[in-house]
């Protein structure tokens, strides 16, 4: 069996175990929605599940699918509950594991909401969720049996949200597929979300390396109408009815936008087929956040919005770290003893797995401060679009991660 070492992962090659054809044997071509709670403190976390839906259409990756490119801070695993076998594989990031790094979590236990995409099983399947820590060692798992009879699977039926195909790259069976999510546009506003969209697909598909691969992505604008027009702002007293629930000043940090109801999030967007979701929030403030796997959120009018919306996909998307530092964390979120997983960032404990031929090959440097620290965690380059917002464009070791992903996601069969 061929050992393939991508990423600082050690991944068996499954070619030989998961052929093409494997997705229809296994799965229909619809979609099983399941949502979980995450809660916790600093020092232990677990996992809860919570309800399962269903939806018409399998939107994800058919191929390679008992295979992750990066580990992420977590992962869902569907297995054969007879064999054991690996079926389906995806991992992520969480809101939750960022807030375990933070002070407060040492005062007090909190819950978060994570939904995830599956394949919809043909057959009875044992679901595994697991979460990491920043030392990649394992910190929760909870493991369940999915009947895909089981009749608490509630179908999700259409949310009549108006929605429109703002670029349509390739088959949605092999492209990626994102859905641009309105948030904070009241009715009336419904012609501008259609035109900040619009302007976040340009941002997004003007910089490489997604220019060069516009084939292999597709972008759905969806438009839930908001109560009120404009996102929380907590820091100024502003609280509004949005369709996400966004706020800044997750953690108390002036400019970090988030959501925590991922349910609100994956309600809105109902029966959209979907891997990858922007929420595209109505306010010209600064601000947003990427979560890998999980979600892109974004203010839509500040003057560095076509930058920034490029960074932040870069997150969730790609899973690329922060190149920046200012010594500002409560503790240190890549430890000198443990080599990171995202790629563009190292420790220098396992190099070989990250740009190593890149920096011999004269195409990447090595620069200490990276990932929030400004000794220890080194980056690829001087600068990079994961470092500052005047970088045009990103580095080469992100550049090749971006591709490696895309490649992932729409591998032929
Ligand atoms: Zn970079």
């Amino acid at each position: 069996m061929k050992r393939l070492l991508i990423s600082g992962i050690l991944l068996l090659s499954c070619a030989s175990l998961l052929q093409a054809g494997d997705f229809d044997r296994w799965f229909e071509d619809a979609t099983l929605r399941l949502d979980y709670v995450f809660c916790g403190n600093a020092s232990k976390q677990e996992i809860f599940f919570s309800e399962a839906f269903r939806t018409s259409e399998w939107a994800g990756r058919r191929t390679r699918l008992d295979e992750v490119l990066l580990e992420g801070n977590g992962q869902i695993r569907l297995t054969d509950p007879e064999t054991d076998k690996v079926l389906y594989v995806n991992s992520f990031s969480t809101l939750f594991q960022e807030w375990t790094s933070y002070e407060e979590a040492t005062l007090v236990d909190r819950a978060f909401e994570n939904c995830f995409q599956v394949p919809f099983p043909k057959a009875p399947v044992r679901v595994t969720v697991t979460l990491t820590d920043n030392h990649r060692k394992v910190s929760a798992r909870m493991s369940h049996i999915v009947d895909p009879a089981d009749i608490l699977i509630r179908p999700l039926s259409d949310n009549g949200h108006s929605r429109t195909v703002l670029h349509r790259g390739g088959d949605p069976q092999r492209a990626c597929d994102v859905v641009i999510l309105a948030e904070g546009y009241t009715a009336a506003e419904k012609p501008k979300f259609y035109r900040d969209a619009a302007r976040t697909v340009e941002a997004l598909l003007s910089h490489e390396p997604f220019a060069s691969r516009k084939d292999c992505f597709n972008f759905t604008a969806v438009a839930p109408v908001s109560d009120d027009s404009g996102v929380s702002i907590p820091h100024k007293g502003v609280w509004k009815r949005t369709p996400a629930s966004s706020h800044f000043d997750t953690f108390y940090v002036d400019r970090y936008l988030t959501t925590a109801n991922m349910k609100d999030v994956y309600d809105a967007i109902g029966t959209v087929p979907f891997e990858h979701v922007i929420v595209l929030a109505n306010t010209p403030v600064y601000g947003g956040g990427g979560i890998f796997n999980s979600v892109t959120i974004m203010g839509s009018d500040h003057p560095t919005f076509r930058v920034v919306i490029v960074h932040e996909f870069g997150h969730a998307f790609a899973g690329l770290a922060d190149e920046y530092y200012y010594d500002d964390m409560y503790e240190p979120m890549y430890p000198a003893d443990t080599e990171p997983w995202e790629p563009n960032i190292t420790t220098k404990v396992d190099f070989a797995s990250k740009w190593q031929d890149l920096l011999e090959a004269g195409k990447a440097g090595i620069f200490e401060g990276a990932g929030y620290s400004s000794k220890g965690v080194f980056r690829p380059a001087d600068d990079c679009r994961m470092k500052t917002n005047t970088c045009p464009d990103f580095c080469p070791v992100c550049t090749r991660a971006i591709n490696r992903i895309i490649d992932y996601y729409t591998a032929g069969e």
